[in-house]
């Protein structure tokens, strides 16, 4: 029922800044940030965006299973996705490639702006990118969702997220410490694969269930809540473990019960 609940209200956090996205599109858009920057000011995008990867050594990617429209559209299209999602590693060359000219063109314009006296020295100016809904705007928000529903379909739902999304990359990293885990009671587990076959990420869970003591720590889980969903044994939860270390030490005798029943 817990369960049931935490995924129900992942639905309708979903749903509700899917139907934002439109007017509020520069709120969340990446896009957003490097205006910001050139222009030398803290907006709402670049307030959003750094809360979220400042507190994903807490929170995991709670930006990316809860708020991001991106990453819904992706998951809707990825229904109809024409590879099976299959679990690979992000390469780090190519989250380079596009975080570093995001960067430093954006830093560049900033220095260039600066020397005709046009930044405003990254002043906290929430608004200071006013909400415009002209065509040029209607445009952009349109080839987005375009782009990610042609990723989701012809390569797999999450795969953007995985490979391209610089946001995706920055919270990742904060992720790999989080105190917010999903977490398998292996004594409830009857190792069946369902959650693992249905994981938006499609995370190993079984290797993690088997060898981390149910304790899914890899920095690509989006905290989604659907494997909590999909499990009939209702051994899946969402928890706040503050020592991993003395979690697997407690959870040791347990668990290796699970590994000779299995
Ligand atoms: S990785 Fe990027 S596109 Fe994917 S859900 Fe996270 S922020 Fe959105
Ligand atoms: S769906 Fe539940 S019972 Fe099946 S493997 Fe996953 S955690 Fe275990
Ligand atoms: S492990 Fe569960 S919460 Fe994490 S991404 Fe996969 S389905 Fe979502």
């Amino acid at each position: 029922m817990k369960n049931k609940r935490t995924h129900s209200l992942n639905f309708l956090s979903r749903l509700i800044f899917l139907l934002l996205s439109p007017v509020f599109f520069q709120y969340f858009a990446f896009g957003f940030i490097w205006h910001s920057i050139y222009w030398g000011v803290i907006t709402f995008v670049i307030i959003i965006w750094s809360t979220l990867i400042l507190i994903s050594p807490f929170f995991g990617r709670i930006g990316c299973g809860w708020f991001c429209f991106m990453g819904t559209i992706m998951d809707f299209a990825g229904k109809h996705s024409f590879c099976k999602t299959t679990y690979n590693r992000p390469k780090t060359w190519i989250k380079l490639l596009i975080l570093i000219p995001f960067f430093t063109s954006a830093f560049t314009f900033y220095f260039l702006n600066k020397e005709h006296g046009l930044t405003h020295n990254f002043e906290v100016n929430p608004d200071f990118l006013p909400l415009n809904m002209d065509m040029h705007y209607k445009i952009v928000w349109m080839c987005d969702i375009f782009f990610a529903i042609l990723i989701a379909v012809f390569l797999d739902k999450r795969w953007g997220c995985r490979h391209l999304c610089m946001m995706g990359t920055l919270t990742s990293i904060g992720a790999k410490y989080s105190r917010l885990l999903v977490v398998v009671d292996t004594n409830e587990c009857t190792n069946c694969g369902r959650c693992e076959k249905e994981c938006l990420s499609a995370i190993p869970l079984l290797n993690y269930i088997k060898d981390n003591k149910g304790l899914i720590a890899n920095p690509e889980c989006l905290l989604c809540g659907k494997c909590l969903q999909t499990c009939k044994s209702n051994a899946i939860s969402l928890k706040f473990i503050w020592n991993r270390s003395k979690y697997k030490q407690e959870n040791k005798a347990s668990s290796n019960s699970f590994i000779h029943g299995s």
